[in-house]
């Protein structure tokens, strides 16, 4: 199966890939997070990200579209995948189109705008492994430190609130209309995100499973 995850900053697009992941045994393929590892790791990608990044603004598409390209190919992506945070522009997803990526389906995870930024206030990344937490949905077990490695919990300067609206309006200019790309197609699937990520997570799982059976033809 071949999924996309849209929606804005923060509507918990990251959390239910990783979710999804788990359930189907596919790879969630986060753009944001291997952006942020060639950022930490100093890789010419990462330098030329890395502006973009802290503005809120999008990374170039070429960045971007090779980062997939690169990502796709590997073994693990066979079976499936899911992407969390691409395409989030037209070009994008015509660039996935024209490599031959056929989709099963993409599910978009609605939030108001106010919700948003209450939200994004509350996150937490591990610095070193990447793996990511809300201080009042989703805590790590000491609330401070990583429970995967240890190491001491940060916010993401793009989680900062003169960021976040920002990033709120690229993603109404830029990503908003590839919703449209994947309806006009007949393969969006809308989620309407709760205020508890478990309730989320059950309207997500309904979600992909709807979307398996459209794609296959298969009540099973
Ligand atoms: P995320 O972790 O998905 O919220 O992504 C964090 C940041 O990485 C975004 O604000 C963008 O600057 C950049 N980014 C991630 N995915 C893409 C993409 N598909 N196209 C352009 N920029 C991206």
């Amino acid at each position: 199966m071949k999924m996309i995850f849209l929606g804005a900053p923060g509507a918990g697009k990251g959390t239910q890939a990783e979710n999804v992941s788990a359930a189907y045994g596919i790879p969630a393929i986060s753009t944001g997070a291997i952006i942020r590892e060639s950022v930490k790791n100093g890789t010419p990608a990462g330098m030329e990200a890395k502006s973009y990044m802290d503005s809120g603004s999008l990374v170039p598409d070429k960045v971007v579209i090779d980062i997939i390209k690169e990502r796709l190919a590997q073994d693990d992506c066979e079976k499936g995948f899911i992407l969390d945070g691409f395409p989030r522009t037209i070009i994008q997803a015509e660039e996935l189109e024209k490599m031959g990526v056929d989709i099963d389906f993409a599910v978009t995870i609605e939030v108001p705008d106010e919700n948003i930024v209450r939200r994004m206030s509350g996150r937490r990344v591990c610095p070193d492994c990447g793996a990511s937490y809300h201080t009042e949905y989703k805590p790590s077990k000491d609330g401070e430190s990583c429970d995967k490695c240890g190491a001491k919990l940060t916010t993401r300067h793009d989680d900062l609130p003169e960021v976040v609206l920002s990033r709120l309006k690229v993603y109404h200019e830029q990503t908003e209309p590839v919703k449209e790309f994947y309806n006009s197609r007949g393969k969006l699937l809308t989620v309407i995100g709760q205020e508890k990520v478990e309730d989320t997570t059950a309207l997500t799982m309904k979600a992909v499973e709807t979307g398996r059976m459209l794609a296959t033809g298969r009540v099973e």
